[in-house]
């Protein structure tokens, strides 16, 4: 039975979906005005576990990520620059241009860890008339105000379940943090809807409040009811993302919509370096590019995956390297059983089956990754000993090993039979090119018995004319 731990109860619960058998879940997505970082790599590697293990539990997942290419300013207190606006200026190209390089880079670097995609991309900008209506919904409903500099902001004392999630009160919390608050707002903590664009601004669209753009919260709210609905299953983030963030993302739609926005809020921790926050406007992050020119991006994931998505986890070079030497003997205890059992993997029994029902009862508990990791190396141990005849036991460990790559997203197998679809690819391209260059002899002969070779072996060549 998978149990969650619920930032709204703080405690872990019993997961049970709105409709048996389906999941939604939301997760929010990067703001892409930068490459993405070991920060990004931690919180959407251990969603993809997620994603992936209540895909093993046999649940249909409909997994739902933005990218924020809009919205996110520089300031808390809605107020300073478009973080994207801000980084178009710097390198001197269109605000849709950075969105779109860091949005690859980001999805590069997620196909590097071997992380899924998800079953929606969405970006904010692609939802526009979705926000102006969610928006004005919020306005109809008396919880949101327009001003006279043509901001529309959310009125935060009206809604009485603020704080619900961060537990955060109107007293002790909101307004004294904020370094500098937009002056047009009513009160201090209240957080903007809609901004008004000001004239040099550049990413700007028509709404019945003038010229402007989403305040950064809104786009999640119109997003889930979009693709979710109005309650949907599980809604996660950092945790750095519980306040403002969500807080802010629960009123609105519990306001707009009228009913719960979501059942379970799924947190996890972030990655510290000597236990700051590793961040983009920080300056104190390594891009994911410069840590794969290091490691085997696998063994970064497996690095990630030896804490608990709610632990705290500082950052080392060295905690990596660790990591990967550690990895490496994985894959040699796969190469091991796959060797013994010529790929052949089976049902385990016995100590294989024995392990396989520790690892999921630790995923059931709250996706508990760093047990399921000492499960793995008590099967690694196990393989070390294996005796050449015991073929049928190696292939029910290879197939808990396969059940887990699965699962943790792992990569056991090793380089050379990852690269083997590259080569063939390369290997095409070479042939292509002799049989151009015999066709240009008008060696004809030779060139079309290669074709059919090919075409015996299921290959489909087209001649264009030469
Ligand atoms: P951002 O690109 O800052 O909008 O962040 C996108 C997601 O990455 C959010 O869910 C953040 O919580 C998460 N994130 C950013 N920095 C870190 C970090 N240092 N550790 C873990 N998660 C992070
Ligand atoms: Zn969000």
């Amino acid at each position: 039975m998978l149990k969650i731990y619920n930032s709204f109860t703080k405690q872990k619960e019993v997961f049970r979906p709105i409709v048996e058998g389906k999941v939604g879940m939301y997760v929010c997505g990067p703001t892409v005005y930068g490459p993405p970082h070991l920060g990004h790599a931690r919180t959407y590697t251990n969603f993809d576990v997620i994603y992936r293990y209540l895909m093993y539990k046999g649940y249909k997942v409909k997994y739902v990520q933005n990218i924020t290419d809009v919205g996110h300013l520089v300031g808390d207190g809605d107020d300073g620059e478009d973080k994207i606006q801000k980084q178009a200026k710097k390198e001197d190209i269109d605000p849709y241009e950075i969105a779109y390089k860091y949005e690859t880079l980001y999805f590069d670097a997620m196909g590097k860890l071997n992380i899924l995609k998800p079953s929606i991309s969405a970006r904010a900008t692609g939802v526009i008339p979705e926000i102006i209506e969610m928006v004005q919904t919020i306005i109809d409903k008396g919880y949101g105000y327009v001003t006279k500099a043509g901001n529309v902001y959310f009125s935060v004392r009206k809604f009485k379940n603020y704080g619900q999630l961060s537990r955060r009160t109107l007293d002790n919390n909101l307004s004294g943090e904020r370094i500098t608050v937009a002056d047009d707002k009513e009160a201090p903590e209240d957080f903007a809807l809609w901004k008004r664009a000001e004239k040099n601004h550049l990413m700007k669209w028509n709404s019945p409040w003038g010229e402007g753009y989403p305040g950064w919260h809104i786009e999640c709210s119109t997003l889930t009811k979009k693709f979710l609905g109005k309650t949907f299953d599980i809604h996660g983030g950092g945790i750095d993302n519980i306040f403002p963030h969500h807080e802010c993302e629960c009123a609105q739609s519990e306001v707009a919509n009228g009913q719960k926005f979501v059942n379970y809020f799924v947190h996890n921790n972030l990655l510290t370096v000597n236990g700051t926050k590793m961040g983009k406007s920080l300056g104190n992050f390594i891009t994911c590019e410069e840590l794969f020119n290091e490691f085997d991006p696998m063994g970064v994931r497996y690095f990630i995956l030896q804490f608990s998505y709610r632990s705290p986890m500082d950052f080392t070079k060295k905690a990596i390297a660790d990591a990967s030497a550690q990895f490496e003997k994985i894959k040699d205890a796969y190469k091991k059983l796959e060797n013994m059992t010529h790929g052949a993997s089976d049902k385990p029994t016995g100590e294989a089956e024995d392990i396989l029902k520790r690892i999921t009862e630790a995923m059931d508990d709250d996706f508990n990754t760093p047990l399921a990791i000492a499960e793995l190396l008590r099967l690694v141990k196990i393989v070390g000993s294996l005796g050449e005849g015991e073929v049928e036991k190696a292939k029910g460990l290879l197939g808990v090993m396969q059940k887990v790559e699965f699962i943790l997203g792992l990569k056991f197998e090793g380089e050379e039979k990852r690269s083997s679809g590259e080569n063939e690819e390369k290997l095409m391209d070479i042939i292509a090119e002799v049989r151009s260059k015999l066709r240009q002899e008008k060696n004809y002969a030779l060139s079309d018995f290669i074709r059919d070779k090919l075409q015996e072996s299921g290959i489909t060549v087209k001649d264009k004319k030469v």
